[in-house]
């Protein structure tokens, strides 16, 4: 039996390329999240989440997995309307395989279950009719989002289509869709007019706080030598991105953000040479993490000592996590170079 969320929701299976239409302009304040509770089956574990005002979870196959970053406001819906709107106070990040449908002629996802008719399936892109779909493991990379400290309930609230005028793309079918806190934060007001718990609200989004600057992913902290010792022990005197460093010249890097809820993220971490680390805070100097190589800006040309390590391999192999905030730095950061 195929889940009704595996089946006819082709675009959970395009990955596009987010970095081409990314710029500071449309940095996403707020997200509309799609929750569909029984029918929406999550990669890598066969349940469901069971609390929406707990939990989010998501996958790499699913556009702007890698776009929604902690103190974005979540706003969660079941297609008709607001369930409840919340902070992201951390994202958890995991391996998992996961499997997926096609059509066995076209090799297309966009396949749907018949209710009577034999075969049970039919390709909406070439109209093939079969009784079992082509199936695939792919690797994926799950996210969960954990939201439970500022919850608001607002369950009908705001109605589907109130929702989605809420967002960038009034028409999108994404089950993750950008959309303007600004916006929200308004509409809920005019619907409760509970100010205090809507500012309450506002108040733990950093975006919100920075006056809709999104603050940055990548924070050097003070004081935090622990950290680097650890990174030191586990990593030695290693410069991720330029090789071996004496440790006088090695800072930690931190990818995570700490945001409102100061949890340190595990992996969130990398050894970089000073001087590296201060270009990569500009952006100047990002990680390509479909290819595990660095990005030199075009900037840093006539310097030779950085332009040459533009294409080039980290020296260590990246965890999920890790891949998770350098496409957050890169989508931070990169615009701006
Ligand atoms: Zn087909």
């Amino acid at each position: 039996m195929i889940p009704e969320a595996e089946i006819g929701i082709s675009h959970d299976y395009e990955l596009v390329d987010l970095r081409a239409d990314f710029s500071t302009e449309n940095v996403a304040a707020a997200w509309l999240m799609l929750a569909l509770g029984d029918s929406r089956e999550h990669a890598g574990n066969d349940g469901y989440d069971d609390s929406v005002s707990l939990h989010y979870s998501w996958d790499s196959t699913v556009q702007n997995y890698a776009r929604v970053a902690v103190g974005d406001v979540i706003a969660l819906w079941d297609r008709k309307e607001l369930i409840g709107v919340s902070v992201i106070e951390a994202i958890d990040t995991a391996s998992a395989e996961k499997v997926l449908y096609s059509c066995p002629r076209c090799g297309k996802a966009d396949i749907k279950r018949r209710q009577r008719e034999k075969p049970a399936y039919r390709c909406g892109k070439c109209g093939h009719l079969f009784s079992t779909p082509r199936q695939k493991t792919k690797p994926v990379t799950t996210y969960r989002s954990a939201h439970g400290k500022r919850w608001m309930n607002g369950r009908g609230l705001l109605s589907g289509s109130e929702l989605r005028a809420l967002c960038d793309a009034p028409k999108s079918q994404l089950s993750m869709r950008p959309a303007r806190w600004k916006r929200l934060r308004q509409a809920l007001l005019d619907a409760t007019g509970q100010a205090s718990t809507v500012k309450d609200i506002a108040a733990a989004a950093r975006l919100a706080v920075a006056g809709g600057h999104r603050q940055s992913l990548v924070r050097t902290r003070v004081g935090q030598e622990e950290f680097r010792k650890r990174l030191l022990r586990e990593h030695g005197e290693v410069c991720a991105f330029t090789g071996p460093t004496p440790a006088d010249a090695l800072e930690a890097a931190h990818l995570y953000s700490y945001a409102e809820s100061g949890e340190h993220h595990e992996h969130g971490g990398l050894l970089l040479r000073r001087d590296i680390h201060r270009l990569f805070d500009l952006g100047r100097i990002a990680v390509d993490t479909s290819s595990e190589t660095l990005d030199v800006a075009s900037s840093l040309d006539g310097y030779p000592c950085y332009a040459q390590l533009h294409g080039q391999s980290l020296t260590l192999q990246l965890s999920p996590e890790q891949k998770f905030w350098l496409d957050a730095h890169w989508l931070s950061k990169r615009p701006r170079v």
